[in-house]
C-alpha cells in the first residue's frame, strides 16, 4: 500500500531524514516508534507533502506520491491525523467533520456520512452543534479521527493519537483501530505509549536518528525490552 525507499528529509539546512526506507502492506497496523526528535513527525509529513524539501520515492497504491501536492495526496484516499489535532477555532463539530469531506473524491452523502460517523462516535453525536474547541481534549482527538475517517480513506496516518487522553478513551481508541483494520483500511501509528502502540499493531517498526534502525513484528518488539529501551526510552 505504502513504499518509501531512500527518504530524504530537510527542514532548511537541517538534513533530518536519512534515506529512510519502509513498506506498510494493505490492511495493516504499523507502528513507528522512536525516541523524541528521532524523525517520526517527519517521516509522516513527508509522506502527506507537508515538508519544505523531501527526496527519495515515496508511492502510496502505485502512485509517486513526492511530485504531487498535499491535497493530491488526500485524494488518493490518505488521511493524516496530525498531533496538534487542529480542530478549527469557529467551527461546530459538524462543520469540523464537513472539512474532511471537502478534499474528498467525488461526490459523498454528507447527511449520510455524518450519521455514519455519529453511531460510531456517541460522544461527537451528542455534541455535532457544539464548537470543536470546547470539546475536551479526548473528545477533540475523536473528532480529528472522525474527520480524518469520514471520506473513507484506504490509508490513515497518525501522529501520537494517544497523546494526553485518558486511559479509557485510549483502549476505545484502540478498539476503533483494530475495526479499521478489520474492515481493511491501513494504519500507520506514530506513538510514544510504544507498549500499547505494540498490542494494537502487526509490525514494528524504529527510527533513530532519521533511518530505520528495526522491523519486525509488533508481538516480537514487545517482547524485546533490551531494544525498546536502547531505541525508545524517553
Ligand atoms: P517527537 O516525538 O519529539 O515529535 P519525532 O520523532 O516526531 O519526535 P520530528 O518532529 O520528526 O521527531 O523531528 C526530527 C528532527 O527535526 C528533530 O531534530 C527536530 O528538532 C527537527 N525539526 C522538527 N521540526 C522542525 C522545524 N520546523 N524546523 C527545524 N527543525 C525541525
Amino acid at each position: 500500500m505504502l513504499e518509501i525507499e531512500g527518504l530524504n528529509a530537510w527542514y532548511g539546512a537541517s538534513h533530518v531524514l536519512h534515506g529512510l526506507s519502509l513498506a506498510v502492506e494493505p490492511g495493516e497496523i504499523v507502528a513507528l516508534v522512536g525516541r523524541n526528535g528521532a524523525g517520526k513527525t517527519t517521516t509522516i509529513r513527508s509522506i502527506m507533502g507537508l515538508m519544505p524539501k523531501a527526496t527519495g520515492a515515496v508511492r502510496f497504491a502505485g502512485t509517486e506520491l513526492l511530485a504531487l501536492p498535499a491535497h493530491a495526496r488526500f485524494r488518493l484516499g490518505l488521511a493524516y491525523v496530525p498531533e496538534e489535532r487542529r480542530i478549527v477555532p469557529g467551527l461546530s463539530v459538524r462543520e469540523n467533520l464537513q472539512l474532511g469531506l471537502l478534499a474528498a473524491k467525488g461526490a459523498i452523502d454528507e447527511r449520510a456520512a455524518i450519521d455514519e460517523i455519529a453511531r460510531t462516535f456517541p460522544r461527537l453525536k451528542e455534541r455535532l452543534d457544539q464548537q470543536g474547541v470546547t470539546l475536551s481534549g479526548g473528545e477533540q482527538q475523536m473528532l480529528a479521527i472522525a474527520r480524518a475517517m469520514i471520506a473513507g480513506p484506504r490509508m490513515i496516518l497518525l501522529d501520537e493519537p494517544s497523546e494526553g487522553i485518558m486511559p479509557v478513551l485510549v483502549e476505545e481508541m484502540g478498539a476503533l483501530f483494530r475495526r479499521l483494520r478489520d474492515e481493511g483500511v491501513t494504519l500507520l501509528l506514530v506513538e510514544q505509549n510504544v507498549e500499547w502502540a505494540l498490542r494494537l499493531a502487526d509490525r514494528a517498526v524504529i527510527i533513530d536518528q532519521g533511518e530505520i534502525v528495526h522491523h519486525s513484528t509488533a508481538a516480537a518488539l514487545l517482547a524485546d525490552k533490551a531494544i525498546q529501551e536502547r531505541y525508545c526510552a524517553v
